[in-house]
């Protein structure tokens, strides 16, 4: 067995260098990951821009996948998990006794021992808490999701954007059997949407990309949207009403990074008394809206935050189910030595090239 671990430290905006690890000895409660697979996603490219979390070095990659190597005999039991084991792990490590822990909302947990991937407390120090590396020390609170063996890993760990998908479009939105739903955003997480709608019997579903998301667009299509729209050479409010029949969509989700316009065609494009669920963070910049259409309207506005265990859960059974090509979503697999160009790429910073799903396999 090995006694070390490679791992890609950030150390500062824009600066990630690999460094070894000796192994974490596994003691009381504890348990250790060996890393199949990290997703990774847009916060990834906000973290490694020096947004959040890095205060001090961290070891990045928060949608870890893996097989567990070793665990404590009471975790293993508590877990309902044994060595050899492959687990999905939830980025929180929550405390589990706050009064939001308890209520079921530990995304928002008051007093969080740390994460993988993301926020650790100073004095937890630095160690193999994130998924950008070949094994992962997993805490007695960590929160993992037992996944099939058989599911190419690379596949396996889109349970974090198919979270995503069910949590915002079937949790927060609503939809179900016969609902109609416009996705404005067709990256992973915009499919991701796409898929779960469909998945629960949606009615309708029209997504929306821009010129250059032709090759996202067809594979809308092929996910199960029945329209789609490029929103550079059509008009989204008009298309949908043509297509609903006047009415508008059930359910609109924004997910669309940045874009103010997408807010104000939410507005338009949902039929009286839906609900739109806003997903696409704006940067932190205020949007000019007509506050008085939500009320003629009788909207709900939500604000979606997160994915939550019910919602992997859901994520997990979509991919076992095998319904859905999802091999076409996987555009590009790294390994650990080219994690800087994975999050560029699926950031769109490298010229030329496009990614939906990008993975990093310490493996490769
Ligand atoms: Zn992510
Ligand atoms: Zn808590």
């Amino acid at each position: 067995m090995a006694t070390s671990s490679k791992a890609i430290v950030q150390t500062g905006p824009r600066k990630l260098e690999a460094r070894e690890f000796p192994l974490p000895e596994i003691g009381a409660e504890d348990g250790l990951l060996r890393i199949e697979v990290c997703g990774i996603c847009g916060s990834d490219y906000e973290q490694y821009e020096g947004g959040i979390g890095i205060a001090s070095p961290v070891i990045p990659g928060h949608e870890p996948l893996g097989i567990i190597e070793e665990i404590d005999p009471q975790t293993a039991a508590r877990w309902g998990v044994a060595a050899g084991d492959r687990v999905a792990v939830e980025i929180l490590i929550p405390c589990r006794s706050c009064d939001l822990c308890l209520a079921g909302q530990y995304m928002q947990c008051k007093s969080r021992p740390g994460s993988h991937g993301g926020y650790n407390p100073p004095e937890r120090g630095l160690g193999l808490y994130g998924g950008f590396a070949e094994y992962m020390h997993l805490h007695p609170n960590s929160i993992v999701h037992p996944m099939r063996g058989d599911i190419p890993a690379e596949i396996a760990v889109m349970f974090n954007p198919l979270g995503a998908g069910v949590r915002w479009a079937l949790q927060y939105g609503g939809v179900h059997l016969g609902s109609s739903v416009l996705v404005l955003g067709a990256g992973q997480r915009g499919l991701a949407a796409i898929l779960a709608s469909r998945y629960v019997g949606a009615g309708l579903i029209i997504a929306t990309g821009l010129a250059r998301d032709e090759k996202k667009l067809a594979l809308a299509r092929e996910f199960g949207a029945d329209y789609t729209i490029n929103v550079d050479e059509e008009d989204t409010v008009e298309r949908v009403k043509e297509l609903t029949g006047g009415d508008g969509a059930d359910v609109v989700l924004d997910l669309t990074p940045m874009a103010h316009q997408p807010i104000r065609d939410a507005i338009e494009a949902a039929r009286w008394g839906g609900t739109i669920v806003l997903a696409g963070l704006k940067g932190h910049k205020d949007i000019t809206l007509q506050t008085d259409k939500l009320i003629n309207k009788a909207l709900t506005v939500k604000g979606a935050f997160s994915v939550d265990a019910a919602a992997y859960t859901d994520a997990i059974k979509l991919i076992e189910s095998g319904k859905f090509p999802l091999e076409k979503m996987q555009t590009h697999k790294y390994g650990l030595d080219n994690v800087e160009h994975a999050i560029k790429l699926l950031a769109g910073e490298v010229p030329g090239e496009d990614g939906i799903h990008v993975a990093v396999m310490p493996g490769l």
